[in-house]
């Protein structure tokens, strides 16, 4: 089974330009320029751009990763690959131990299937101070012996852990995660900068949600933020839904960490894709109005109601990205984050058919996940 999409502007991490791409058994086998020497779809000069990439969502639709039900899992992903994620991390928040087992056991069998890329575990060894909308009352001091039976449960589909490297224990926990091959996330912290770069040389290499639920900047005491912005082994995550982060702050991370360590994420919650109403992350109750999710108490911003297509419309029109900076922040740079860019997160041969199409207002036309449509252009 071939298919040859014409008349596309084919994006790329180095350019933008016009012509085809033929797609066999999943994979893309050419990508020429002009015209398809063969009969093909045109998709009428509309460009083209790899799936996307998000390493940090809760859920969407009203189905929520953290609750380890497959049925709100499948629910979730499927809403968030109509919106262009063809590659996806199930998020959880802090639970008890067993809790979170439990989940990641049940999350590993959507891995094996392929909708889902791995699991996070944003929670337990997390600041209290920090905590967002995580449960303080099932906050952990972080614990290697702990991580590594978590990370069992999980059966190798363990990506990534957020952990605050002030808390005792912390370091030796990064050791033990990097060892295991899962990413330690530095985040939902209180760390000074010092701290911050103890966590990074114990094997750190990721910032959850750069500027949430952590210090802000300050000119003598530069916190976790210039730390984690400032050392080439840190890749920073930001949400770009216009809440989170003011335009601004999100500019000045990307001139630092440039296209190669910077990775747009959602922090999805289960309200994506839906209504203002009240909804549950984890045990927490949350209220989304105006499709800004907060914690019904206490008022804490609570994950977001973002998908990855306005993620990337917005590091286009807020952010002033060109279209091959922002496909390396939506799709390849976190694909390298993962593990994956062999496979996924950019156009070329040899390289998996998951791919966008997008309309000239860079609205969703078209997704393609492994070479079947998911929505038709
Ligand atoms: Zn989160």
């Amino acid at each position: 089974m071939s298919l040859t999409l014409a008349d596309a502007r084919i994006v790329t991490p180095e350019g933008v330009h016009e012509g085809w791409l033929t797609i066999e058994d999943g994979r893309i086998t050419h990508v020429g320029q002009g015209s398809a020497p063969g009969p093909g779809l045109s998709v009428g000069g509309r460009h083209v751009v790899p799936g996307f990439v998000d390493v940090h969502n809760h859920g969407g639709a009203g189905g929520s990763f953290p609750t380890g039900d497959l049925d709100q899992a499948r629910r979730a992903a499927e809403l968030h690959r109509r919106h262009g994620t063809t590659t996806m991390m199930a998020s959880l928040v802090t639970d008890a131990p067993e809790g979170l087992a439990r989940a990641a056991a049940a999350l590993s069998e959507l891995c094996e299937e392929g909708l889902l890329a791995g699991i996070h575990f944003e929670g337990p060894y997390i600041a209290p101070g920090r905590c967002g909308a995580h449960d303080p009352a099932l906050l952990r001091e972080p614990s290697p012996g702990e991580l590594a039976e978590l990370v069992k449960a999980g059966r190798g589909h363990v990506r990534m852990v957020t952990i605050a490297p002030e808390l005792p224990g912390a370091l030796d926990t990064i050791r033990l995660a990097a060892a295991e091959g899962v990413i330690a996330a530095i985040g939902h912290s209180d760390a000074d900068y010092d701290t911050t770069i103890a966590g990074i040389e114990a094997g750190a290499s990721m910032a959850t949600h750069l500027y949430n639920a952590m210090p802000p900047l300050g000119h003598r005491a530069p916190g976790p933020i210039a730390a984690l912005l400032d050392d080439e082994r840190v890749t920073v995550e930001l949400i770009n839904d216009g809440v989170h982060v003011h335009p601004a702050m999100l500019r000045l991370a990307y001139e630092v960490a440039g296209p190669g360590r910077t990775v747009l994420i959602t922090d999805a919650m289960s309200a994506a894709g839906l209504g203002d109403g009240d909804y549950l992350l984890g045990s927490m109750r949350v209220r989304v109005d105006d499709g800004v999710a907060r914690l019904a108490e206490g008022g804490s911003i609570a994950g977001s109601t973002l998908t990855m297509d306005v993620a990337f419309r917005r590091a286009v029109r807020e952010l002033g990205l060109s279209l091959p900076d922002a496909v390396q922040v939506a799709s390849l740079t976190p694909a390298r984050v993962l593990g994956l860019a062999g496979r996924v997160g950019s156009i070329g041969v040899g390289k998996a058919a998951d791919l966008v199409v997008l309309s000239p207002e860079l609205e969703v036309d078209g997704v393609m996940k492994d070479g079947v449509w998911i929505a038709e252009p």
